[in-house]
């Protein structure tokens, strides 16, 4: 029992803050008979119950037991009083790597030794069917040596369980490192999502500087979603071979953990042997999850909560708004001086907005060309001022039932556009819309 002392059931001195995450704080330790450096997550057991999560929880520990990797924060125990869950973790000296590019970008060798370590704990805890599905700076810290150390595997849950209130917090972080199909609720393959959030780290070492980035959330994930970067002109032909590999946009595409290993680039100065893999079962005990939350067994979180928790990470719809400042909504819309272009949201679903899409294209007597990715022509039949109008429509969808629709004249007449959209289109939608730009 944690006493005045400060000591953690007569085993571990508990020392300084070292961080805090949503439900969880983390403090330096010691443990009092070898001496050794801990860090210790203090986690808050009536918030988890709140939430849903301990089922949550309970899986995840049994997970990281199956990871022991030198790259991955060892969890060396979990112990339990009537109200703290407490994780003793291997401690991680140098802190956040990410404080390090902080003070500028890094170079390339000491960038590709990070990388390398990084994938290879990518590529154990893949093979032990683990993925993180949450990488991002926060997750990524030093040990004495410099070493990599990836957290949180199999816990991100803990940083994501937020979402039962309805709040992203901003110590979420950001939502930059996340695969377009996690975004966009497709239903996702966790290992190729990890080679995306590996492929935006890389850059962001590489560059000093996120390789998706907006202001405007909606934005950003329309960056995300076209996969539109850029790379800076110090980055070398191999460098951004491999990076727009990582960035596919395709999962199905995308590169795989065994071909980043191949290429020439990752390959230099690694050396696959460099670490002895170690895969005995950690100095948990099987049965301590099970002990540990026999207490929570009355897991009183309402169903729906739980149903939420097994779905796989992702932003709904009141993430998005509540990112957005103060529940601003103008805050989700890029400033837009040009009047060809103007968007929308709808809480309908995608099916719904294209078929009142179509029955307003009919009405106006606008032809209706289907396209690729969601876009819609609708195109006028006869020759306006600039030739014949036409007006793309685009559909980008966060969740199900919220979407972005862009609506843009791709030709014609500027105020031929305006006028129709004004005096017809606008109208003609009113059901489905849920605020225009500007609204
Ligand atoms: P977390 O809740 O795991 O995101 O941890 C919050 C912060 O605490 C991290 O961003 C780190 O700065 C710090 N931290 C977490 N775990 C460790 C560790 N094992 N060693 C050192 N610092 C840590």
């Amino acid at each position: 029992m944690e006493n005045k002392r400060n000591v953690l059931m007569e085993r571990y001195d508990f020392g300084r803050l070292l961080g805090q995450g949503n439900f969880a704080k983390v403090y330096y330790g010691r443990n009092l008979i070898t001496g050794q450096s801990v860090a210790i997550k203090v986690i808050d057991k009536e918030k988890v119950l709140k939430v849903g999560l301990m089922d949550q929880i309970k899986r995840e520990i049994s997970i990281m037991r199956l990871v022991k990797h030198p790259n991955v924060l060892q969890l060396y125990e979990v112990m339990a009083t009537k109200n703290k869950i407490y994780f003793v973790i291997e401690y991680a000296k140098g802190g956040e790597l990410f404080n390090k590019v902080a003070k500028g970008r890094l170079k390339e060798d000491v960038a590709r030794m990070y990388f390398q370590q990084l994938i290879r704990a990518i590529d154990f805890c893949h093979s032990r069917g683990v993925s993180h599905r949450d990488l991002k700076p926060e997750n990524l810290l030093l040990d004495e040596n410099g070493g990599l150390k990836v957290s949180d595997f199999g816990l991100s849950a803990t940083a994501e369980s937020n979402r039962q209130d309805g709040f992203l917090h901003t110590t979420c972080g950001t939502p930059a490192y996340v695969a377009p199909e996690v975004i966009y609720r497709k239903g996702y393959d966790g290992a190729k999502a990890d080679i995306w959030s590996c492929g935006v780290i890389l850059f962001v070492l590489l560059a000093g500087y996120l390789p998706f980035h907006d202001a405007n959330l909606i934005l950003m994930y329309q960056k995300i979603r076209r996969a539109e970067y850029k790379f800076p002109n110090w980055f070398s032909p191999e460098m951004c071979r491999l990076l727009s590999r990582m960035l596919d946009p395709n999962p199905k595409t995308r590169i795989s953990i065994t071909k980043i290993m191949e290429n020439s680039w990752f390959g230099k100065g690694f050396n696959c042997n460099a670490v002895t893999i170690k895969n005995e079962v950690t100095g948990l005990d099987p049965l301590a999850a099970d002990v540990i939350f026999d207490s929570c067994e009355n897991d009183s979180a309402p169903a729906e909560a739980k149903k939420e928790m097994s779905q796989p990470a992702s932003l709904n719809a009141f993430d998005i708004i509540s990112l957005s400042s103060g529940f601003d909504l103008s805050g989700l819309f890029a400033k837009d001086n040009q009047k060809k272009e103007t968007k929308f949201i709808s809480m309908h679903s995608a099916s719904t907005i294209t078929s009142k899409l179509e029955d307003v294209a009919r009405f106006l007597k606008l032809k209706v060309k289907k396209k690729d990715g969601g876009l819609l022509k609708l195109e006028g039949s006869e020759k306006g001022r600039k030739g014949a109008l036409s007006i793309d429509t685009e559909i980008f969808e966060f969740t199900p039932s919220f979407h972005l629709v862009e609506v843009k004249s791709s030709s014609g007449d500027t105020l031929e556009y305006q006028q129709i959209l004004e005096n017809g289109i606008r109208p003609a939608l009113k059901d489905i819309v849920w605020a225009w730009q500007g609204e």
